[in-house]
């Protein structure tokens, strides 16, 4: 992170505002966020992909309740899986990542998840967002959610800019995110799911609430627009200089003689 400076008390106001904004406007109430059980969380992210959060909601408790453990799903067949989440569509695909998942697990993990980075990183369909919430919210390792929305609340607030132009390999916003999340890892859950709500409800990619956001004064866009709105001051005569200075004397001594 050495080429970003980091602000830290900037970053602990925004810390203690995104959790107590959390509380009150957050999403804590989804059923995967009040899951403790890896499996759930992995199930959670897997359907998640590609759709609304809302459509996942109707068919998650049923599925963990069919399929509680990877070796429960490997044990169905895949026409049995695809029944229970055919409503949120391409349920072929999603059945066979499900079931090679489960797969993985089942063979090289006992069915447990693993709680190490490299060994997240060999499972199928497991990016590093999935990863670092595998090992946020279960082994209690505190990574940052980063993606697009984590990353666009970000670079308003803090000003900070990526220069790759896949924002979430960067390192750099890796370090500035890791920077800023608390280390203990119940309050990084909430701040981390607090920073993701924030950006889908407040902090929205096109026309952001910024009249109802309580960072307005923390956030450095905001600060950018509202000095480009602010009235035009004529300027004074000091600040002119002597280009405007010189007609004026001019025109007193014309008017001294008339
Ligand atoms: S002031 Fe606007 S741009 Fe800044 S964090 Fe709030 S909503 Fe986002």
């Amino acid at each position: 992170m050495s080429d970003v400076l980091f602000d830290k008390p900037k970053a602990e106001k925004f810390e203690k505002r995104i959790i107590g904004w959390y509380e009150v406007y957050g999403d804590k109430d989804l059923p995967w966020r009040r899951a403790g059980d890896g499996w759930a969380v992995l199930v959670a992210a897997f359907l998640l992909r590609k759709t609304a959060t809302q459509q996942v909601v109707r068919i998650y408790d049923e599925f963990l309740r069919r399929f509680p453990t990877p070796q429960t799903l490997l044990s169905a067949t895949e026409e049995e899986v695809k029944n229970v989440i055919r409503p949120l569509g391409i349920e072929h695909q999603r059945a066979k990542h499900l079931m090679e998942l489960a797969g993985v697990l089942e063979q090289r993990f006992g069915g447990r998840i693993p709680c190490d980075k490299k060994s997240l990183d060999e499972l199928p369909g497991v990016g590093s967002y999935i990863a670092s919430e595998i090992l946020l919210r279960v082994c209690g390792k505190p990574e940052p959610l980063l993606d697009r929305n984590m990353i666009r609340v970000l670079e308003r607030i803090f000003n900070i800019k990526s220069a790759k132009k896949r924002l979430h390999t960067d390192p750099m916003m890796w370090s500035f995110a890791r920077a800023l999340l608390p280390k203990d890892p119940e309050l990084a859950e909430r701040f981390s799911y607090g920073v993701l709500d924030f950006a889908r409800k407040t902090c929205t990619a096109k026309n952001p609430h910024c009249n109802i956001c309580p960072m307005k004064d923390l956030c450095a866009s905001f600060a950018r627009s509202a000095e480009k709105q602010a009235p035009q001051v004529p300027p004074t005569e000091k600040q002119q200089g002597p280009s405007f200075r010189a007609p004026l004397a001019h025109l007193r001594e014309l008017h001294r003689r008339l």
